[in-house]
């Protein structure tokens, strides 16, 4: 019986032999691919946790950079700020010195507020005080990267409308914006000793006249294929164009004509512009007046 049996399991061996191998091998190429798929899987999860933590990593540098984004702009304006208040200061200890004497400079008897946006200033008629400094100085970046000083009244739109500028591919920078009373004493005094008062009186504004002392005006220029057209070259521009064309949109005038020098006082400029509102702008545009001193009817030409 023992040795029917050892002989019926050989045989029983012998007759299954192939299946036998194929089951062995088949076992082990199972083994093998759940070794394979294994590795894989914990590969990808290995993959897709990296992916997350680089997603994070970017996350919190967007995070950072953002509040540095935030940190320089109120830099920027502390700047801003300090810089009003010291050339307030400074103003305040320069009026006894200054060059102008007050008996002639009258402010309008309308339209004689230099914190508001319908104010007039001519060379009849001076900022009131005639150490103005607005109160809302904050800083505007150009289309070159520059920070420069304008009132707040007009600062949001400048930058609108520069922007728009550079969207049309007619980009433009400032060259001048805020200009202090104690500036003015200064450039004027250096003028008058130079040239002598009448000689100054030309080409530049007495202390206390300027309409930059306002906060409202800026120059502009353009860079053309490697070419600065700044002052009387700005009007060959096509830059000059899109503002005759657009500056009205955000509250803007071109300030001094040709044609008008007997009323403005000034000689053309092309790149002085000076911040009105959208509603006047608009309106002088449709009515063809030229000048704010013909649109609210307030005297101008030459000094007294
Ligand atoms: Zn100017």
């Amino acid at each position: 019986m023992q040795i029917h049996t050892k002989r019926g399991l050989k045989g029983l061996l012998k007759r299954h032999l192939v299946s036998i191998i194929i089951i062995i091998v088949a076992i082990g190429a199972a083994g093998g691919f759940l070794y394979w798929y294994n590795d894989t899987k914990n590969a990808e999860m290995d993959k897709m946790t990296l992916d997350a933590l680089t997603a994070n990593i970017k996350l919190d540098k967007t995070i950072a950079d953002l509040k540095a984004k935030k940190a320089a702009e109120l830099k920027a304006q502390q700047e801003a700020a300090a810089k009003a208040a010291a050339d307030q200061a400074q103003t305040a200890n320069s009026s006894t010195a200054a060059t102008v004497d007050s008996s002639t400079c009258n402010a309008s008897k309308t339209h004689n507020d230099p914190s508001s946006i319908d104010v007039v200033v001519n060379k009849k008629h001076c900022m009131q005080p005639v150490t103005y400094a607005p109160g809302d100085l904050v800083s505007v970046i150009d289309s070159k990267g520059s920070s420069y000083l304008l009132s707040a009244k007009a600062a949001s739109s400048f930058k609108l409308m520069s922007d728009a500028a550079t969207a049309a591919g007619q980009s433009f920078y400032l060259t001048s914006t805020y200009r202090s009373y104690s500036d003015q004493v200064s450039t004027y005094a250096y003028w008058v000793n130079t040239s002598g008062k009448a000689g100054a009186d030309t080409y530049s504004a007495r202390p206390g006249y300027s309409e930059h002392q306002t906060g409202l005006a800026f120059d502009v220029a353009a860079t053309v294929n490697g070419t600065n057209y700044v002052l009387s070259d700005f009007n060959k521009t096509s830059q000059y164009t899109w503002l005759q064309a657009h500056a009205a949109d955000y509250g803007f005038i071109q300030r001094y004509y040709a044609g008008y020098e007997s009323i403005t006082g000034y000689e053309t400029e092309e790149w002085h512009y000076r911040y009105v509102g959208v509603t006047v702008a608009k309106d002088m545009q449709t009515k063809g007046i030229k000048t704010l001193e013909q649109y609210w009817n307030i005297t101008g030409g030459d000094y007294y």
